[in-house]
């Protein structure tokens, strides 16, 4: 098997709730190692609420020998609290972290002590110095509760001022959207990598749902045509197979630095769009 790695890759899990989600999330992780990514980063529940769950996966991917760095949200969450929790990752030897604000869980209205992702990734700094590369999100289509481009950009840049290393994007299907965000933060002088998130097709109608809560534009086109599929879920797969493939290819030759691929813990669609990107054969299990 190739065991070269995909330049820039990066994969998203998070953490498995039950017995049965352990298993698939292991079986995931296994055959995604063959694709060598550069780190596979684990989702925090809002609120703390997989605080363990979290770490532990992350450890799980270090012990394949692999780089796994935690996302950690600071809503809600006290100075203290998040000291905790950084220092534990430190004490583990994690030193790659995705800071964001989260959403607050429904019925909580105390933001806490970070209101904003620019503000836990200031604290980061000033309590481990450089000892974290930073991550934080970002939005060519804009975050869902932004009211003004330009002004979530400033926000965007707050964030790297702060001290962000780098950036993954919330998933997308409009190439054009990434290289005009990318462009604008150049003209601001943003100058840290911005990795596409790329979200597989594994179902239409959810995925419709979800890209309206977090902003996320699906072309006409592609709607159209999944719409068409109807059940088919063999076509539903093909067809979403081409057009995230035939994106990923254009982002990479455009100039994007990797790809961060939001996996679902399946392995099978990310698998594939490997294949046809970098010629990586699947991992037998
Ligand atoms: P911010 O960068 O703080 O921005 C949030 C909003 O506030 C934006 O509209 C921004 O314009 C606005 N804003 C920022 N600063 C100011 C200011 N000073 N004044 C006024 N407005 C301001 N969520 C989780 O709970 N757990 C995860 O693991 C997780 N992982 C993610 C990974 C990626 C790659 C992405 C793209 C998102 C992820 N999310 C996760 C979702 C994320 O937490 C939500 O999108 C959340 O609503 C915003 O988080 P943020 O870090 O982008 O916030």
């Amino acid at each position: 098997m190739n065991t070269q790695p995909c330049p820039g890759l990066s994969l998203e899990y998070f953490p498995p709730k039950s017995e049965s989600g352990v298993e698939q999330l292991n079986k995931t992780r296994m055959q995604l190692a063959a694709l060598c990514p550069e780190f596979c980063s684990v989702t925090f529940g809002a609120g703390g609420s997989t605080r363990q769950g979290t770490l532990d996966t992350v450890l799980a991917i270090r012990e394949q020998g692999l780089n796994g760095a935690p996302h950690l949200s600071g809503i809600g969450a006290s100075e203290q609290q998040i000291r905790e929790i950084i220092e534990q990752y430190r004490g583990h030897g994690i030193n790659k972290i995705i800071a964001l604000r989260g959403d607050l869980p429904s019925g909580t209205v105390e933001s806490g002590a970070f209101r904003y992702a620019a503000e836990l990734v200031a604290f980061i700094r000033e309590t481990t110095s450089d000892w974290f590369e930073i991550g934080v999100a970002a939005y060519p289509e804009a975050h869902p509760q932004s009211h003004n481009y330009d002004q979530d950009i400033l926000h965007f840049k707050a964030k790297v001022d702060a001290g962000a290393h780098l950036a993954i994007t919330q998933y997308f299907f409009n190439p054009d959207a990434y290289f005009h965000f990318v462009d604008s933060c150049r003209k601001l002088n943003i100058n840290i990598p911005i990795i596409p998130g790329i979200m597989p097709i594994l179902g239409f109608s959810r995925l419709q749902r979800f890209s309206e809560l977090c902003g996320t534009e699906i072309p006409r086109w592609v709607t159209r045509r999944m719409e068409s599929y109807g059940d088919d879920m063999a076509s539903v797969r093909a067809f979403g197979l081409d057009v995230v493939t035939a994106m990923c290819e254009r982002l990479l030759s455009q100039g994007a630095p990797g790809l961060h691929f939001y996996t679902m813990n399946r392995a099978s669609l990310t698998t594939e769009i490997c294949q046809r990107l970098y010629g990586k054969r699947p991992a037998t299990t």
